[in-house]
This record gives C-alpha cells, structure tokens and sequence, in this order.
C-alpha cells in the first residue's frame, strides 16, 4: 500500500532534493535498517541517469556497542578513510543525501563526555567536507525514513509503529498528493513570496515574545538573505537543502542576541533529550542555561567550541503549518524544527548573507557570522508568540502574531 507514495517519495528526493544531474554521483549515508528504501532511492537516481551510487552505512546499535566498550582515547581518532570518501566525492561534484533517522532514547545510558568528544572529532575531521556543503559547493539534502527505534518512540501505542510513522513522513513531504511535484513548486514559491517581502523590509533586528517567558532580541547582520525552500549550488544547480521543509530562515548577528529564550519543544541531540530549557544571552553568548532533563547534555554541548555558545540561525515557521499541525512530536530535528520558529547553536551559513559564500573566515566573522563546529536546532515557537521586527530607518513591524506570521 505504501509502494506508490515510497516511489514518489524516491522521485521527489532525487529530482528536486538533490537534483541528480545527468552524469553525477550521488553519495547516501544512511542507518543499516533503511535500507530497502535507499535501493528505491538508488533505483530512481540511475534512472534520473546517475554515473554511480555511493553509500555510507550507519547502525546506532554497533555505534552504542562501540561507546560502551571501546577504549575512551578511540573517540579523539578518526579514521583518515572516512574523510577521504566524503571529500574525494565531493571533490568530484557529488550530491550528498543524508537518512536522518535515530532512536532518541538509545544513548541514554552513554557517557555523555564520550559522545561528545566523539562528535567533536567527527567536526574537526570532516570541516573541509561540512565547508563544502554549507558554502553549496556540492548540492545536498537531508531526508528522513523510519527505523524501529525511532518509530516506537513517536508511536508507542501503535500495533505498527513503522508503518504509522511512514505515514506521517510522507504526508509532511507531500508524497501522499496526487502530482507531489506540482504541489513543491506550489509550497516553494508561497514560502519566496515570503521571504522576499522580510527580505524588503531590511530588518535590524527581532524581538520574540511569549507566555512561557521569552524575551529576546536578536539583532540581524547588514546585508543578511532571509532564505528558504530552495537553494543554489555556486554551478547554479537549484537543490532542497531538507525534505520537509517549511523554514524561513536567516543568520543573527554574532553578538547581538541579549535576553531570554525558553524551548517549545524537546531537543534530541546526539542521541540524547535535552528538554524544558532556557538560555539567557548577553551580547550573543549564552551565559545562562537550565533545563529539567538533560542540562549536562545541554552544558556538553554549549562547551564543544566557543562558537557553540552563539547562535547561527534564526528561522520562522508558522504554528499552523502542516507539520505541526499533524500533532505528532517526532523527536527528530528534522521535523520538529519545521513545526515551530527556532534557533540555531553554533555555526551560521555563510549564504544567509549576501556573498557570504565568496567572503573568508575572518571577513565572515568581521560580518557577525559565526562559526563553530555544531550546527544545532533548537525550537522556541509557541502559540502564543509574538515576533516584532525594527527595520533600519527604526519603524516597527508586526511579523508574527499568536503564533503565526501575519502576511
Ligand atoms: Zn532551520
Ligand atoms: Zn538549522
């Protein structure tokens, strides 16, 4: 039954996510248990004229094996192979899918130093590669696919937990629509009509509010794009960077975030819940953080680099959009953070800022663009919240209203 929508699904992810080109290489790093839809993916991107398919296999339960029993110094190494097949694919103009799929309650028993330093390793030895990505000099995009795990934490209840939370991906990715590809085109250009209207309004900054105790400005950067749906590879290549997508998104000015911000929703970070936390900013960076589950998770990572504790993204999506609307907490970034206005730690990209992705590292940083090893969601949207923005010339503009924009 689910067959037909698995095909459209694989249709939509290679013609319009990555946009395989004729000739290319497409890379897919994915979970083990996936794989019967990555050979419909691969399928479909040979018949879009593919020169090879490529992939990199994960499996969360070996990965757990290896953080209980290895020796610690094994998760400051990294194996030289592993950066080798991404960058030399890259090298070659590969596109990179990613099958964004975890248990959120695997880890737990974990080490938490041991993951992060783990994660710290995997960002310092595939820099180059993430550079490449995030300055869309290869096209990429993020997708996701059940697994067990994850599947009976969304759906505990459920006699099919799999089949239930395929479901619920299809339908936020449209592939459950009658012509899934007229209706991308449709939700890409009412998110452009958007993003170009905030993008005339030359915002200085924004100012969240809301009943849990938000009260936070965030300045913007002169010169910053709001962005969405769709990106460009430098060759001109259109791709989607994440399937779903409902984000419209731009970069906060390094050291002009000051208030406080409460969190909407779980975090799952690495494999582990960070939920019900604040962070208070002084001048961007987070000088306070609390929350009632996982704070040590939290203080892990805010700690990876200096750049973890400011921010690189500010993102709006509206509370009555069609993922929030399914009502389903998919504990999966991918997801959630296109249910809800969030925030991003760590590093910003570069294209939120016009010819961001020409400029250096230093002239980024003099921009206010920051950059660390983590790029990591977190969510802040409420019902209730009110976004206010301040244009250059000082005048005020009402963006959100109870939750949602008001354009
Ligand atoms: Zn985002
Ligand atoms: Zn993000």
């Amino acid at each position: 039954m689910l067959e037909p929508m698995l095909i459209k699904y694989a249709e939509l992810v290679i013609k319009l996510g990555v946009n395989l080109q004729q000739g290319q290489t497409l890379v897919i790093s994915t979970p083990l248990e996936c794989a019967p839809f990555v050979r419909t993916l691969t399928e479909t991107a040979y018949a879009a004229g593919a020169r090879e398919v490529a992939f990199f296999w994960q499996d969360e339960q070996l990965d757990k094996i290896k953080y209980l029993h290895a020796p610690a110094d094994i998760f400051s190494e990294f194996p030289n192979w592993q950066k080798e097949f991404y960058l030399s694919y890259a090298e070659q103009g590969a596109a990179f899918l990613r099958i964004a799929a975890a248990d959120p309650d695997l880890l737990r028993d974990v080490d938490p130093t041991r993951i992060a330093a783990a994660q710290k390793t995997s960002g310092i030895h595939l820099r180059e590669f993430r550079d490449r990505t995030m300055n869309n000099l290869n096209a990429w995009c993020v997708i996701s696919a059940p697994t067990e795990g994850w599947a009976r934490k969304v759906f505990p209840d459920a006699a099919d937990p799999v089949n239930k939370l395929w479901r619920a991906i299809l339908q936020t990715v449209r592939a459950d629509q009658p012509d899934p590809l007229t209706a991308w085109q449709e939700h890409k250009a009412a998110l452009q009509k958007r993003l170009q209207l905030l993008n005339e309004y030359r915002l200085q900054k924004l100012h969240f509010a809301n009943s849990l105790g938000t009260d936070l400005t965030v300045e913007l950067p002169v010169n910053h794009l709001w962005q969405g749906a769709a990106d460009i590879t430098q060759a001109g290549i259109p791709f989607i960077p994440n399937m779903p997508t409902e984000e419209i998104f731009t970069l906060p000015k390094k050291t002009g975030v000051n208030g406080r911000v409460y969190s909407a929703m779980p975090l799952v970070y690495h494999g582990n819940l960070i939920d019900e936390f604040s962070l208070t900013f002084k001048d961007g960076r987070v000088c306070e953080a609390t929350a009632k589950t996982g704070v040590q998770h939290l203080h892990n990572l805010l700690e990876v680099d200096e750049g973890a504790r400011y921010l690189g993204e500010v993102a709006l999506v509206p509370f009555d959009s069609p993922i929030a609307n399914t009502k389903i907490l998919f504990y999966n970034t991918l997801f959630d953070e296109n249910a809800s206005c969030h925030l991003a730690f760590g590093r910003a990209y570069p294209g939120s800022l016009a010819d961001g992705n020409q400029l250096s590292q230093e002239e980024l940083l003099a921009r206010g663009v920051n950059d660390s090893l983590i790029h990591v969601d977190f969510m802040i949207g409420t019902a209730d919240l009110e976004i206010t923005g301040t244009t250059e010339s000082g005048e005020k503009v009402t963006i959100f209203k109870q939750g949602n924009f008001v354009f």
